[in-house]
């Protein structure tokens, strides 16, 4: 299996416990909080990652497998800019230009 650590930083506090137990995959930023490689987790540190994602007391860590990562980007969602909403006013209603509101997506009713 090929994975990366990612990180939840909603959830994490920045206390560094995965850093102390991963030194070679994770450091810390100036307020603690968790710089993970973006590089694939080599086959001989899997284990060690694997403690550490179950050692974070707020869940806030976790291992992505590669595939998971191709999977998101094939489901690409466009972003935001690619959204264009005209001012609402009591005589037009709001253009958007997104594909929700052109009906090509699936409802979910
Ligand atoms: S152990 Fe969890 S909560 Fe603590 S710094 Fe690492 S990711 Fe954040």
């Amino acid at each position: 299996m090929s994975a990366r650590l990612r990180v939840d930083f909603i959830a994490c506090e920045g206390r560094g416990l995965c850093a102390e137990a991963l030194p070679e995959l994770i450091a810390l930023d100036d307020w603690g909080y968790p710089i993970v490689s973006s590089r694939l987790i080599p086959p001989r540190l899997l284990p060690d990652a694997r403690e550490t994602v179950r050692a974070c007391p707020l869940l806030a860590l976790r291992l992505e497998r590669s595939g998971q990562l191709r999977s998101r980007r094939a489901n690409k969602i466009p972003p935001a800019a690619a959204i264009t909403v005209t001012a609402a006013s009591t005589e037009t209603a709001p253009v958007s230009h997104s594909p929700w509101a052109s009906g090509s997506l699936p409802s979910t009713r």
